[in-house]
């Protein structure tokens, strides 16, 4: 029988195996660490969470670094933070007794201080995902010169989360890399891609369980707070550029309404539900199937009479109430034989009803950070580039202007104006992401969601309910807001409450809920109105063109709060409240910039 201590670990490492009562390897760690140790080659370990693969690369990794060399020697690539920090655990349990090694978690979601701080003071292995890496990259926080060990861990999921240029780009920044060891639990093609250009005469280990999952859907949810809903959604269609897919809402007036929005802002997309009359319906199944709209977005009943095979995508907005309808959703991808990705967005307390769902369909669902604005950013520069190398141009395109266009920019030099292009296509999503929120939620500890005042976009809102209306303290007014919105008394911050009026702060993300929400609401009787107080500070963004020219066409940047018309400016709070005017929208200031194509 195979033991810990037969497997001629470093000592320091069987110390703290059997510290943490191991007693006989896993069939992974049987099999890939006497190979790890004894013959390091490229390796790709078919192998699923909970079979100990965390430790069948993790302890050769370790029993490798040389604790004495202060530089970046191991690389673990990892989907989410919330496996980083797992590895990142396991790592520290298991190198306990090693003296002098340093080993660092990395991932998005969180200030990037902290961790520039410590990238930079030298940790021999670095758990990364891959966004985070790539930004401390491009903030030469640290070097991925002197690498020799790269882990590729839960590969396939990685994949599916569309980060493939993010990490070719990583394997692409560690020249010095000897070895690469790649995890996965299912193989599919895009897996064996990066294996074939990446990877050298690889030996291949899979354990039982392993490909069981070898179903043609993968199945991701997203963690966020409820208002955050649509800005989740709208992140994750920018961060599939090439999506065709169904969005699925649960009542036809969110399908109506979530569409609206998504095509004043410039996406393609268009509503179909019971409401819509069978020719308008036919029409928008048309323009489906001519993919001249990238999605749609649909009430359950309708997408029943939806029949196409290459859908990419289905995004759960919400939920289903009933675990067969999720079923029939996601069914709608990953037909033919070809693969598809069912994406659900929920809040921290539906976390359950995935686990729920996950017993009925059988199938492993996998959460899945939402995308900061820089891996947007970036996932929508590689698309770019990829245009551009497989683009072809007709013939003679342009041949009559050559000379012209040749002599306009002989001087310029051709990085120079490689950038200008990618400048010109990209500068609004990168202007919109600037200062993106972490939308993620529901992380214990690492509060995906911050409370308004520590946010740099938080907005104080006007409400013309004070304490001649009964809000007689501050309590009262969160009372009435948390109860009325269902949102987190921690996002509520500096309540004012005055005689006729109260003033309260919000992160900008939640605003428009809150206001949209607390807009449709009476209290005893009268019916609530609000509206933004100041102009916020640091966060406002400038407006955008709508030319259709630019990589988000017709994106809508600035925030629409609700309803329609584009009167009342800001509501200062030295005006003591005494005015009770309507809440004037912001539409006519960028939330309905729908104009160039936007795919
Ligand atoms: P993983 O598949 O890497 O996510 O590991 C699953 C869990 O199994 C982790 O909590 C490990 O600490 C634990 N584990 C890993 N290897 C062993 C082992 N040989 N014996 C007992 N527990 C293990």
């Amino acid at each position: 029988m195979i033991t810990f201590s037969s497997l001629s670990l470093r000592e320091e490492l069987t110390r703290a195996v059997a510290d943490l009562g191991f007693e006989t390897p896993t069939p992974i760690q049987q099999k890939v660490i006497p190979h790890l140790l004894s013959q390091p080659s490229d390796i790709i370990g078919l192998a699923q969470t909970g079979t100990g693969k965390t430790a069948a690369f993790g302890l050769p990794l370790l029993h490798h670094t040389d604790v004495a060399q202060k530089h970046v020697q191991a690389l673990v690539l990892s989907p989410t933070r919330e496996l980083c920090m797992q590895i990142q655990e396991e790592f520290k349990k298991y190198g306990a007794h090693m003296r002098g090694l340093k080993t660092t978690a990395v991932y998005g979601g969180v200030p990037i201080s902290g961790q520039l701080r410590e990238v930079r003071a030298n940790p021999q292995i670095i758990v990364a995902t891959p966004g985070r890496l790539i930004d401390l990259l491009e903030r030469k926080a640290l070097s991925l010169e002197q690498v020799q060990y790269l882990v590729l861990d839960e590969a396939d999921e990685m994949l599916n989360m569309g980060f493939r240029e993010d990490i070719e780009f990583i394997l692409k920044s560690s020249p010095a890399r000897e070895f690469t060891w790649l995890f996965s639990a299912t193989m599919n093609n895009d897996v064996r891609n990066i294996a074939k250009r990446y990877m050298t005469g690889w030996k291949e280990f899979s354990v039982g369980g392993a490909n069981v999952t070898n179903e043609n859907i993968d199945h991701q949810y997203y963690v966020t707070n409820h208002h955050n809903r649509f800005e989740t959604l709208r992140r994750l269609l920018d961060f599939t550029p090439g999506i065709y897919g169904i969005i699925f809402t649960r009542t036809k007036q969110d399908c109506q309404d979530t569409s609206e929005k998504l095509m004043r802002m410039g996406y393609h997309v268009s509503p179909l539900h019971g409401d819509m009359d069978q020719k308008m319906r036919s029409k928008v199944m048309e323009r489906f199937k001519s993919k001249a709209l990238q999605c749609i977005v649909a009430t359950d009943v309708a997408a029943r009479g939806i029949d196409v095979n290459d859908i990419t995508h289905v995004i759960n907005y919400e939920l289903p109430d009933d675990p067969e309808v999720y079923t029939h959703r996601s069914g709608r991808t990953g037909r033919a034989g070809k693969s598809g990705i069912c994406m659900s967005i929920v809040s921290p307390k539906e976390i359950s009803s995935i686990r729920q769902i996950e017993r009925i369909v059988k199938a492993r669902f996998i959460r899945s950070d939402i995308p900061d604005g820089a891996e947007v950013v970036r996932k929508r520069l590689f698309h770019y580039l990829e245009k551009i190398e497989t683009a072809k141009p007709k013939g003679d395109f342009a041949a009559v202007y050559q000379a012209s266009i040749h002599e306009r920019f002989e001087e310029m030099d051709k990085d120079e104006l490689i950038r200008r292009l990618i400048w010109l296509q990209l500068k609004e999503t990168i202007d919109a992401y600037q200062d993106a929120e972490d939308l993620n939620a529901g992380y214990e500890n690492k509060g995906g969601s911050k409370g308004a005042g520590s946010s740099r976009t938080s907005v104080r809102l006007f409400i013309n309910l004070g304490i001649k209306d009964g809000i007689t303290t501050p309590d009262r007014l969160m009372q009435f807001i948390t109860e009325s919105t269902d949102i987190e008394p921690g996002l509520v911050e500096r309540i004012t409450v005055r005689d006729l009026s109260s003033f309260f702060n919000v992160s900008a993300s939640a605003a428009e809920f809150i206001v949209t929400t607390l807009s449709a609401k009476k209290f005893k009787g009268r019916k609530v109105r609000l509206e933004e107080a100041e102009q916020r500070t640091g966060g406002d963004r400038p407006e955008r063109s709508g030319s259709g020219g630019g990589d988000r066409g017709g994106y809508g940047g600035g925030r629409s709060y609700g309803g329609g018309g584009g009167r009342g400016g800001s509501r200062s709070e030295g005006g003591s409240g005494s005015g009770r005017g309507s809440y004037g929208s912001r539409e006519g200031r960028g939330g309905a910039k729908g104009s160039g194509k936007r795919y």
